[in-house]
């Protein structure tokens, strides 16, 4: 973690934008959830985000981003996160992970959900289950009075006590008036660190979760992250915006 963020705390009108941004997000991903089958490409399930995504009247975050060259992030079963979408076939019994941000009024709202397609064997199930778990109780931690870390903390306690293992390479963020903003937010870590958490803060809260070992690798395409042991993760994500009386999940509908 750098050293003092720059953790912007937005206006009561910029957080009514983020709402409505978070909003419509999360009708996108409701559309993806019941469009998405066995047999489609992962290039064929961005094109159904792009789509809806224009439908929304809303431009994509990601798309160009670094130069990433489409709509959504799309993560096959050992394919962590940064998917590019493209030929791959999602099959029976796969984890699909799609990650999607979006630029409303000029504020971002970032999302992610990994969906099972099919019948998924009860390791890959339980995988879905604690991980968006997880994050529940990550964002639990997410009012005012707390510390950036009682975030990560919570999150990496309930992974490990499940059995699986957390990401470390990557983390959550501020999210704004840009895509990535400070602090960062690590899915672990000790509680009670870092930042005190004030109303008015955004945050874009992932755990990425290991059914085995944490470690993970950059494929050459220098986007997808791959699990090292090549087994199963997944990857939920919520936009947050912290209130005095607790987290508000704006990437709701
Ligand atoms: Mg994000």
């Amino acid at each position: 973690m750098g050293k003092s963020p720059d953790i912007r705390i937005k206006t009561p009108e910029e957080l009514r934008i983020l709402r409505d941004a978070g909003r419509i997000l999360a009708g996108i991903f409701d559309e993806i959830k019941n469009l998405v089958k066995v047999g489609m490409t992962t290039g064929e399930i961005d094109q159904v985000a792009d789509s809806l995504i224009k439908r929304s009247n809303v431009v994509p975050a990601f798309k160009g981003y670094r130069g990433f060259p489409a709509c959504a992030c799309i993560s096959v079963n050992e394919e962590v996160i940064h998917g590019i979408p493209g030929k791959r076939v999602v099959r029976d019994g796969d984890i699909v992970g799609v990650d999607i941000g979006i630029i409303h009024q000029n504020y971002y709202s970032d999302m992610a959900v990994t969906l099972g397609i099919g019948l998924l064997e009860p390791g890959r199930q339980k995988l879905l289950d604690v991980t968006r778990q997880a994050l529940m109780h990550g964002i639990a931690k997410a009012r005012p009075g707390n510390r950036l870390t009682d975030i990560s903390h919570a999150v990496q306690s309930y992974v490990e006590l499940k059995g699986f293992s957390v990401v470390r390479d990557f983390v959550g963020h501020g999210i704004g008036r840009k895509l990535h903003e400070d602090p960062e937010i690590p899915n672990y870590g000790a509680p009670n660190q870092g930042p005190l958490l004030k109303a008015g803060m955004v945050f874009a809260i992932e755990p990425m979760v290991n059914m085995g070992l944490a470690r993970i690798k950059v494929l050459s395409d220098g986007w997808t992250a791959i699990t090292a042991d090549k087994k199963p993760s997944a990857h939920f994500e919520h936009s947050v915006a912290i209130t005095e009386s607790g987290p508000l999940i704006l990437t709701v509908k």
